[in-house]
């Protein structure tokens, strides 16, 4: 008879273990670790040279003229003073 016992604890610790691990996974993706905070967006700016959007916090700024740009990468960046604004809108507006 003890081990009906035995196996109810079992079952009943297995079970109560499942349950934490449910909710613990349940929780932890409300928040996952390197979201942004809430109250600040990861807004999203587009690179001029090339037209990709990159998360500001990400992007490579550049003031201009009073203005700030923003690239994906040094190479557009470079490609951006070498040139300057406006350049990259000429090709493709015709
Ligand atoms: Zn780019």
């Amino acid at each position: 008879m003890l081990w009906r016992l035995l196996l109810g604890m079992v079952l009943g610790y297995a079970a109560f273990k499942v349950y934490h691990k449910v909710k613990g996974s349940l929780s932890h993706k409300g928040k996952a670790p390197d979201a942004p905070p809430l109250g600040e967006p990861d807004t999203l700016v587009q690179d001029p040279m090339c037209r990709t959007f990159i998360p500001r916090r990400e992007a490579l700024k550049l003031s201009w003229d009073g203005k700030d740009y923003f690239f994906c990468s040094e190479g557009c960046l470079k490609r951006f003073r070498r040139v300057g604004p406006g350049a990259s809108t000429d090709k493709e507006k015709s």
